[in-house]
């Protein structure tokens, strides 16, 4: 079965989905891979290195064209639908109906579409749950670009030339981003507190050494499968009554508030942005899905009367090596899990 990789097209992606690693073990299980020339640089991955991995080199148009499945990060674009061969296969970051024109594309050609997003989060898939590899890495990456804005020390420091205290953390959701940013932010020796509508998630908290921020408020957040649901208007208001709270002493926030299919709720407000002091900063990881602060722009850097708020979309591809180690190794995971079968070249899980 071969293997396609095309070189990632998006002007802020670095990440590549195969390293030549990842690239060595495929090929030792008898699959062959051909790799759009290129396709690793930004990631600091070269030719020369997949060649010794024993993978085989390409343009485009071959890769797309003659590939039993292709593996990309980004969704696949009408351009290079159209470069696939009938009844081809590409697996990729789908959500949704954001390619319309690319979907009516790989229709006509009955082509398979496996969309990351939906692997399930089961444990059984937890080796190739690339939104959870990925949130991961962005997650630490939150901290470092918070970090790098303040310019300061985030950990206590008591030495002969002065003492500085630890600088203050708010993580607002401590799913996989929330908790490894949380990690981070301690592992560098800040003063961490952190907050979420699942109250299960408090003792992961805790047990990385944050506070858990608590409501006296009696509705769970809790949507079924570890994910969240809805809150009331009424938990929404108390939440954001804490958040107002906690503004003007924190040095950092960051946000990483979703829920399923729904656009991020917004839950750090313009009064509480104004409220924070000059120097601080707001990492709103949620900024793809609309951001939870009400004054971030997604994909910028803006200066609210000396706050930053940080709305980069592109935090794991921030750290692209690593992220494509961990990405990379997903793919491999996933090509033991997964069979191609059936008339029309169906992707099944096995
Ligand atoms: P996510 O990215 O969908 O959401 C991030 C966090 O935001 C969640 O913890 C959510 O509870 C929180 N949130 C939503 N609304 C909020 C609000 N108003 N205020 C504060 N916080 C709010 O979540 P995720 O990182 O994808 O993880 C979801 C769950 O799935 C977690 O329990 C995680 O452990 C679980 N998970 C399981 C597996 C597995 O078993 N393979 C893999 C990955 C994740």
């Amino acid at each position: 079965m071969q293997i396609g990789i095309p070189k990632e097209l998006h002007p802020a992606e670095r990440r590549v989905a195969m390293t030549p690693s990842a690239c060595g073990k495929l090929v030792a299980r008898g699959f062959s891979v051909v790799l759009e020339e290129g396709a690793g640089t930004s990631a600091r991955f070269d030719d020369a290195a997949y060649l010794a991995a024993g993978a085989t080199l390409a343009d485009r148009a071959t890769v797309y064209g003659t590939s039993d499945l292709v593996l990309q990060i980004n969704p696949i674009d009408a351009a290079d639908a159209a470069l696939l061969r009938p009844g081809g296969r590409v697996a990729c970051f789908w959500f949704g109906d954001l390619a319309r024109d690319a979907a009516t594309i790989l229709r006509s050609k009955r082509a398979t579409l496996l969309a990351y997003e939906k692997i399930p989060r089961t444990t059984v898939a937890q080796s190739f749950d690339v939104l959870s590899s990925m949130a991961n890495v962005a997650g630490y990456r939150a901290v470092i670009e918070a970090s790098n804005e303040i310019g300061s020390f985030l950990s206590l420091q008591m030495t002969a030339a002065g003492k500085v205290p630890p600088r203050k953390v708010l993580v607002i959701g401590a799913g996989v981003a929330g908790l490894a940013a949380i990690g981070a932010a301690r592992a560098l020796g800040a003063d961490v507190r952190a907050f979420d509508t699942r109250p299960a998630v408090k003792e992961e908290v805790k047990s990385l050494g944050a506070r858990f921020l608590e409501l006296q408020f009696k509705e769970s957040g809790d949507g079924g499968g570890g994910y969240a649901k809805t809150m009331s208007k009424e938990f929404i208001d108390a939440e954001m009554a804490l958040f107002r709270a906690q503004a003007p002493e924190l040095d950092v926030v960051i946000t990483t508030a979703l829920i399923p299919g729904r656009p991020a709720p917004k839950l750090w407000m313009a009064d509480m942005v104004r409220a924070m002091k000059p120097g601080s900063v707001i990492v709103d990881m949620a900024a793809e899905q609309g951001g939870n602060c009400e004054l971030t722009r997604p994909g910028e850097r803006t200066d609210v009367g000396g706050v930053v708020i940080l709305g980069y979309t592109d935090l794991a591809s921030r750290m692209a090596g690593d992220a494509s180690t961990f990405f990379a190794n997903n793919m491999v995971h996933m090509l033991r899990h997964v069979s191609v079968a059936g008339e029309q070249g169906a992707i099944a899980f096995d």
